[in-house]
């Protein structure tokens, strides 16, 4: 089969012809019809996450049907469309025993430390299929493992409640879906900047309350006039010079949820304002289950629009250039999907 492989760091990728993989026990082989390039492929591209091993098929943002299923696998069937959820955890830690998978300390990533589903097939644990409604598309449920799940996944931990501001920084993939997401659970206000206007046109278009640069936002005066108190930010750049904006744009009492990923030494702040101010700052990372579950039932019923987080849709080659360390991928904003058509499997390779 074909899967988009990295070989080494600050390298293209390549397509190469690799092995098609057999289901063993509890294990279901999904035919890949959808996956999302993330900012994190990027991030692996260029050295900054390094993988345990190459090469490495990537691709965790991933939906498909399934082609073959293990022995003992029964909560699944061949033909049954599923979302990859990412993250294989133990289910036996003492956070997978909380419930908390997304912190589990034998955690492995499909599409990081095991092959991804930037290929024609891709092999993930019974537990990690996730049925996907009739009515929503591969595309979308693709972007529902991560570009959805993981800002959900920070908004419940930040606790937001209804009429809440907030704001967004970096209107990328999560971003814009963090936008729509808090619209739907009825905050008051997001307030999304991001350097891009084309980015900020787009959160515009997903919902945002308001839409700026840091310029504009630092010109407009402190947090105190900003029109509504932030009480949540969510910054999914994680650089030392959002977090800070953030952490300056949030109001008193106020929480910094840091999605982004970044290998860069955060400095925040002094820390007597932190103490009077009594603000929170929390990393919050992926997610479990559940909420791909949810980001899935909300898209099922149209109170997400993933359209508008969809920045492009491209086939397997045309990924290779898109993850080029050059920066050399479209300038599209959003989330970029990479849709592939696999042969279905011959029927002699199909257990029994
Ligand atoms: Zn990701
Ligand atoms: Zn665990």
């Amino acid at each position: 089969m074909r899967a988009l492989r990295l070989h080494r760091v600050e390298a293209a990728p390549s397509i190469d012809s690799v092995e098609l993989p057999t289901a063993s026990d509890g294990q279901v082989l999904v035919r890949v019809r959808a996956a999302g390039i993330c900012g994190s492929d990027r991030h692996i591209v260029a050295g900054h996450n390094p993988l345990p091993e190459y090469p490495r098929t990537l691709g965790h943002e991933v939906a498909g049907d399934v082609a073959a299923v293990g022995a003992g696998v029964a909560s699944i069937g061949v033909g049954q469309r599923v979302a990859v959820n990412f993250l294989v955890s133990c289910r036996s830690c003492e956070y997978c025993s909380e419930g908390r998978a997304s912190l589990c300390t034998n955690r492995v990533g499909i599409g990081v430390a095991r092959d991804g589903g930037l290929a024609e097939y891709v092999l993930v644990p019974e537990n990690n299929a996730i049925p996907i409604p009739d009515n929503v598309p591969y595309d979308h449920a693709a972007i529902a493992t991560d570009a959805f799940a993981s800002p959900l996944h920070a908004i419940r931990r930040s606790g937001v409640r209804a009429g809440d501001a907030c704001l967004v920084v970096g209107a990328g993939g999560l971003g814009l879906s963090a936008v729509q997401l808090l619209v739907a659970l009825g905050a008051g206000s997001v307030t999304v900047v991001d350097t891009e206007p084309l980015a900020l046109e787009a959160a515009l278009r997903a919902g945002a309350t308001t839409a700026t640069t840091a310029e504009e936002l630092k010109a407009r005066g402190t947090r105190d006039r900003l029109e509504d108190r932030v009480r949540h930010s969510f910054d999914f750049v994680g650089s030392p010079e959002t977090v800070l904006l953030a952490l300056d744009a949030t109001g008193r009492g106020g929480r910094v949820n840091v999605v982004g990923l970044s290998d860069r030494t955060l400095q925040l702040v002094r820390g007597e304002v932190l103490v009077r101010e009594e603000k929170t700052i929390a990393g919050s990372y992926s997610f479990d289950a559940a909420e791909i579950r949810e980001a899935l039932d909300l898209m099922a019923r149209g109170l997400v629009q993933p359209e508008l987080v969809i920045g492009g849709r491209i086939d397997l080659d045309q990924a290779v250039d898109a993850l080029h360390p050059d920066g050399r991928h479209d300038r599209s904003t959003g989330r970029t999907v990479v849709r592939l058509d696999p042969a279905p499997l011959e029927k002699e390779t199909v257990p029994a």
